[in-house]
Order: structure tokens, then sequence, then C-alpha cells
């Protein structure tokens, strides 16, 4: 049977708090206290190689203490401010105008959440995304309307296009071949999610997008529910690769979804490439991995294909592990 059948017949997240009791206790403790869980916690988990980085500094906040929230934010801000990664923040490569604009959001253990999109020079969309959730009454802010609200609340405004990814646009204008097609090795949009000692869980999520995207493209990266979801009474989930596949099914929220009726974090990231499988035409073509942790500190990681990889920090180990994916035949 596969793991997608097999959730369906968990009993619920009782069943898996005492499975994940018994696996981390010694014999003669599990005799006395079958029910009692303990969560591997603190934990990170990050998207693709640079979530080493986002887990470092993440864990520092996480050891020390911290909130996860803070760890989320402290962790993305690190590759926001990365040059040599080309999908995020300062350094990202720019749509098809030769505007770098930035996607973020951010989401706490309250279920608070905030979140800017078509962000223009602005370093660290992360935190204008947290001032959003923290200090608005909204969740979202897009454009000029975000970049109004990043320069009220005292963010520099500065030039994000680097002389790497400037000439390589220069490159690209000369066919301006435009095929949203995510190179699986290209791309390295951060999502990141914690579980601090409290147990409480917060993820957050950054991106400049697809590369040469049509101005004013949004995906999924600061779609809450999409690019990102956390519940604490259950778990978190983080997407990436081609938003469009995860924003038509609601990927984030999916995982934790299925997570809430009793799936383990790894049977919610195969349930939804599944789904993605199932419903979208032509998602052979495109890369989509899903990252998700429960309340116990179990991860789950799946992509469609061949080549996703994430960071995972927890025991005292910050660990690059490559994803199962779908397209076996690939
Ligand atoms: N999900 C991002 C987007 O579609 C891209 C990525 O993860 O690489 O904007």
């Amino acid at each position: 049977m596969n793991s997608r059948r097999k959730f369906l017949k968990t009993t619920g997240l009782a069943s898996i708090s005492v499975l994940a009791a018994s696996a981390c206790q010694p014999a003669d403790k599990k005799k006395k206290n079958k029910r009692i869980v303990e969560p591997v916690k603190p934990l990170a988990i990050s998207t693709w190689k640079n979530g080493m980085q986002a887990n470092e500094a993440g864990w520092k906040v996480l050891s020390a203490g911290g909130r996860a929230l803070d760890a989320v934010e402290q962790g993305v801000k690190v590759v926001e401010a990365n040059p040599d990664d080309m999908s995020v923040g300062y350094g990202g490569r720019p749509d098809r105008d030769g505007i770098v604009t930035l996607d973020a959001c951010i989401m706490d253990e309250t279920g608070n959440a905030g979140s800017v999109c078509a962000l223009e020079n602005i370093k660290h969309p992360i935190s204008v995304a947290r001032r959003v959730m923290e200090k608005t009454p909204h969740v979202m802010l897009a454009g000029d309307g975000a970049l109004q609200f990043a320069i009220e609340e005292g963010f520099p405004k500065e030039n994000i296009l680097t002389e790497k990814a400037r000439k390589q646009y220069v490159e690209w204008r000369k066919t301006s071949d435009y095929k949203p097609v995510i190179n699986i090795e290209n791309h390295d949009t951060i999502g990141m999610l914690a579980l601090d000692q409290t147990g409480n869980i917060s993820g957050a999520c950054t991106t400049s997008g697809l590369a040469y995207k049509m101005h004013g493209r949004v995906g999924d990266s600061p779609i809450i529910g999409a690019g990102m979801y956390c519940d604490n009474e259950v778990g978190g989930a983080v997407a990436t690769g081609m938003g469009e596949l995860v924003m038509k099914t609601l990927g984030s929220f999916l995982v934790v979804e299925l997570m809430n009726q009793g799936a383990t974090p790894q049977e919610a990231v195969e349930e939804a490439i599944y789904r993605i499988v199932k419903k979208i035409p032509g998602y052979q073509d495109f890369q989509i991995g899903y990252l998700a942790v429960n309340k116990y500190g179990e991860t789950g990681a799946y992509s469609l294909h061949k080549g996703f990889n994430y960071a995972l920090y927890a025991n005292q180990e910050n660990k690059l592990i490559d994803s199962d994916y779908y397209l076996k035949q690939k």
C-alpha cells in the first residue's frame, strides 16, 4: 500500500504521538509512560542548500531559547542578504523589464500572518512582512503600497540588482526567450520552518520569484497557505518551485490540513505532490518541493523531480539532505 493510502487509515494524532513517543524513549520509560511525547525540539528546516546558512542563523536564536518567529526571520534574512543566491532578496534575478521584485511572507505561533509582494528596492522583504503582520490590521501589502510602508517603517530604499544579475539579464534580453520552466538546479527560494524550545512553530518564505517573469507576476511564496502555512496545534509547511502549481492547489495549507487529519509530515507532502500530478496537466515540466514539520518535530520532504534538497537542523546537527521525489523514471 502506498503512503498516500496508508495515511487515510491513520487513526489520528493520538496514534502519531504514541509512535513518536515510543521511537524516542528508552524501553523502560516506554512501559511507564506510553502517551508521553518527547518532541525533537528545537528544530529548523529550510529549503535548498542555502537553507544551511539560514538554519545556522536560526539555530542561534533557537538554542538560546528564542522564539521560532525570530529564528525564521533571522534565518531567511541571511539568504536575502546573500548576492550569490539569485532567487532571493539582494542579487535576485529581475523580471523581463529588468526590475527585481520581491515576495515574502511570515506566520507566527498565534496564527498571525504578514506578507508583501512585488516589492522593489528593499533588501529584506521578510522583515517588512513581519511589520505588516505586527503593525497593520492587514495581511498583505503589494507593490508601491508595500514600498511606501517599508520606507515609513525606516527600511532603506536601495538598488538590489547586482552587476552579476544585470549582466545575465542583458544576455537574456538578446533572445528574450521566456520559458518559465524551473531549472531544477537553478533556484533557491528560501522557505523555513522552526519549532522552538517551548514547542511553538513559525514559518517564513522569501523570493525574487521566477527569473524574467512578467512585470507584476506574483508567485506562491507570499501567499499564506500557498508558499507557507503554520498551525501551531499541528505543524507547518513551505513550498518551492513553480509557484503557479502550488497556488492552484494551495499546497502549504493542504499539507498542514492533511497533518491535521492524521497524516505524518511525509505522507502529507507526498499527497500534496500527488494532488499536483492529478490536477495539473503538464506538471512534468516543472519542479515543486515541499517541506513539513509537525508538533513532534517529525519532518517530511518531497518533490516532483529529482534535485530538491533541504537543510535540517535537529539534535545539534545541521544536515543537507536530498529529498525523495515523484518522477523516478526521469
Ligand atoms: N516559488 C517561487 C515562485 O514561484 C519560485 C521558487 O521557489 O524558486 O515565485
